[in-house]
């Protein structure tokens, strides 16, 4: 265990940024969002950010691949851009199983080489809730927020932070830092803070009973579905903020003189999103809003040793239009009993 006094935070992340491209909670348009390090970012670690680390590993858009055509011979160019090492500071416990979530469905064969090159490059530094938000229920998924995980786990103690490496690769990091031994007892005392925190939080009774693989048939034609889905945009709002979600699309762009293909992010809530020559099996918002909960909670799961496809984070709490998300859905479930 490692430690700094808070004002020393400053020189330390300089300290890091010299060697290896650095992300840091930042004030962004009265948003906290992971940001490049540089003099003068505002960073904030007083809560999760407000967009998930997932981009990291899985961007919103990229290159795949190019075309060139030259007659009736077509070239294909691996154009992607190389991958440098990488630190992510300040993630929390939330979205590191999110990785879990993530690797579950990327780094399963075919291995998605794009992916797989990110997170070969990538060192993630979590930091342990201290202020857990009102909607944050990741005890629910059993995620501990007094433990995040990671490669380092830092914890804000008092005028101090603490360091602890828990893999190889961030016990390697640390040891390149010149930092001070100590902390334990401090961390010790931050974690007990947290826990009496998290047992107050709103949402701390929730549970996953009556979810989980095997539930489709006793939840699938539930009624409620259609009232929960009546007032939903499909806007898509849920499945951008969101860590696990992981939907994507493959697009070609005519260049003129090729073509480019690039991958995007897409939503099981937009009504083109299962559409196909044959028809579209989704077509009305309740079955794209019962797929995208039915998904998180029961056939992920099912598929994935009983691990849910939902961290927690109360993203889709905070930033739904229509105030939908898990929590209502899990909640108005269950009430059937
Ligand atoms: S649940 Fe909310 S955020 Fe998600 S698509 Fe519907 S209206 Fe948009
Ligand atoms: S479903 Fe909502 S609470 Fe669960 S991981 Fe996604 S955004 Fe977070």
């Amino acid at each position: 265990m490692y430690s700094i006094k808070k004002e020393a935070l400053g020189s330390l992340l300089a300290a890091i940024g010299a060697k290896r491209k650095l992300y840091v909670p930042a004030d962004n348009a009265g948003l906290i969002l992971f940001t490049p390090y540089a003099d003068g970012v505002s960073v904030n670690l007083s809560r999760n950010p407000d967009v998930s680390a997932k981009d990291f590993f899985f961007p919103q858009v990229e290159n795949i691949c190019r075309f060139k055509v030259c007659g009736k011979t077509v070239d294909v160019i691996d154009n992607r851009e190389k991958n440098e090492d990488f630190v992510v500071f300040g993630v929390r416990a939330c979205d590191v199983k999110s990785f879990e979530v993530l690797d579950n469905v990327f780094l399963s064969e075919p291995v998605d080489g794009y992916y797989k090159d990110r997170r070969d490059h990538s060192l993630i530094v979590t930091l342990a809730c201290s202020k857990p938000l009102e909607t944050c229920f990741c005890g629910t998924f059993g995620i501990d927020c007094a433990a995040p995980g990671g490669d380092v786990e830092a914890y804000a103690c008092g005028d101090s932070y603490a360091f602890r490496a828990i893999t190889e690769k961030g016990e390697a990091f640390l040891a390149e830092l010149s930092l001070e031994n100590g902390g334990d007892e401090a961390v010790e005392a931050c974690k007990a803070k947290i826990n009496e925190i998290k047992a107050k939080l709103p949402l701390s009774d929730l549970t996953t009973e009556g979810f989980g693989g095997g539930k489709t048939k006793d939840l699938f034609n539930n009624p409620k579905w259609a009232e929960l889905s009546a007032s939903c945009l499909g806007c898509g709002t849920c499945t951008f903020v969101c860590p696990t979600c992981q939907c994507y699309d493959i697009r070609d762009f005519d260049t003129g003189n090729g073509i480019q293909r690039y991958r995007c992010w897409d939503s099981c809530m937009y009504r083109d999103f299962t559409k196909m020559s044959a028809g579209q099996p989704r077509p009305s918002q309740l079955e794209r809003f019962r797929q995208r909960f039915m998904h998180k909670l029961v056939y992920y799961p099912e598929n994935n040793n009983g691990l849910f496809s939902c961290v927690g984070c109360g993203r889709c709490l905070r930033k739904c239009p229509q105030s939908l998300n898990i929590v209502k859905v899990m909640k108005a479930l269950r009430e059937d009993d």
